[in-house]
């Protein structure tokens, strides 16, 4: 079978190489002079998808995975379930376990963070850390398969086309482990605002990684995934869908021997995309022609 094809008409160099780099530095900017600003999180996550949205409409890389208005909508029901979801998630980790922890921390003298460097450093080292326990929460769900079901990410893993709002097409049952990265560092160091950064930072790079344009990898993909990475780990063969764990950085990849560069034939989980309720289920029932779900 021939590699997904990237159509030819979409290689722009200023939408290649500028694209990801631009987005990066102008949200983690917008974010620096108005991180005081609850709604700017909301702005910022809903102007980087509608940029990528269009983009992807204009000038999408692969013309199969275009999502039809349904398929779109659909899929936004989805993010706005499980950003919901996520919301309480957190408001309940904070309840149970960070005023305890808070104390624990204080009691034991555990102030290590190096919270007098420049905001954005601090911002990058709360990104890396929080990618680093991604990594390994990422790999044990498709090293498990109980794992994999409690955590529903097979529903992540379902869709046949992506585009960026992929980023957030979850089970809600993953709210529970996709806030935990976050929620440890937080808890153990008391991160405070590089916190927030770092996630605005990381949902973008995650919006990114699932757009279905054509952009580059060189450079900035030493770090940073990109979705020329991301999308390998989203194929329906299993041994290319066990790499490039990293949704927003491919640093661990590289360091723990899991990355690999090179292009796939089809996404999902399997021949056939289940539907809305085949993916609900999937904590519970994996679809029978599912071929990358852990044994
Ligand atoms: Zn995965």
């Amino acid at each position: 079978m021939a590699e997904l094809e990237i159509a030819r008409s979409t290689d722009m160099p200023i939408l290649k190489y500028g694209l990801q780099p631009a987005i990066l530095v102008a949200v983690l900017a917008v974010w620096y002079f108005n991180a005081d600003f609850p709604a700017i999180y909301v702005v910022i996550l809903v102007g980087v998808q509608l940029l990528l949205g269009i983009l992807e409409h204009w000038l999408p890389a692969r013309q199969t995975w275009m999502q039809p208005a349904r398929e779109k909508l659909i899929i936004l029901a989805i993010v706005v379930v499980g950003v919901v979801v996520s919301v309480m998630v957190v408001a309940l980790y904070a309840d149970i376990v960070a005023g305890p922890l808070a104390e624990f921390r204080q009691a034991v003298h555990l102030d290590i963070w190096p919270s007098g460097l420049p905001l954005l450093v601090q911002v990058f080292m709360v990104f890396f850390l929080g990618e680093f326990i991604w990594y390994w929460i990422h790999r044990a769900e498709h090293r498990w398969q109980f794992v994999w079901r409690m955590s529903g990410h097979g529903a992540h893993h379902s869709f046949k086309h992506l585009g960026a709002i992929n980023f957030g097409a979850n089970h809600p049952m993953e709210s529970f482990v996709l806030v935990l990265p976050a929620a440890i560092v937080e808890l153990i160091f008391g991160v405070g605002i590089a916190a927030a950064g770092a996630a605005v930072f990381s949902a973008t790079q995650a919006s990114i990684a699932h757009t279905n344009l054509n952009l580059n990898s060189k450079w900035i993909g030493w770090l940073f995934t990109t979705n020329h990475y991301h999308i390998r780990h989203h194929s329906v063969v299993l041994e290319e869908s066990n790499t490039n764990y990293g949704c927003s950085a491919i640093l661990w990849d590289r360091v723990f021997g899991t990355f690999v560069d090179s292009p796939i034939v089809e996404a999902g989980i399997g021949p056939t995309e289940p539907n809305l309720w085949e993916k609900f289920l999937m904590p519970l029932r994996e679809p029978v022609d599912s071929e990358i779900a852990p044994s």
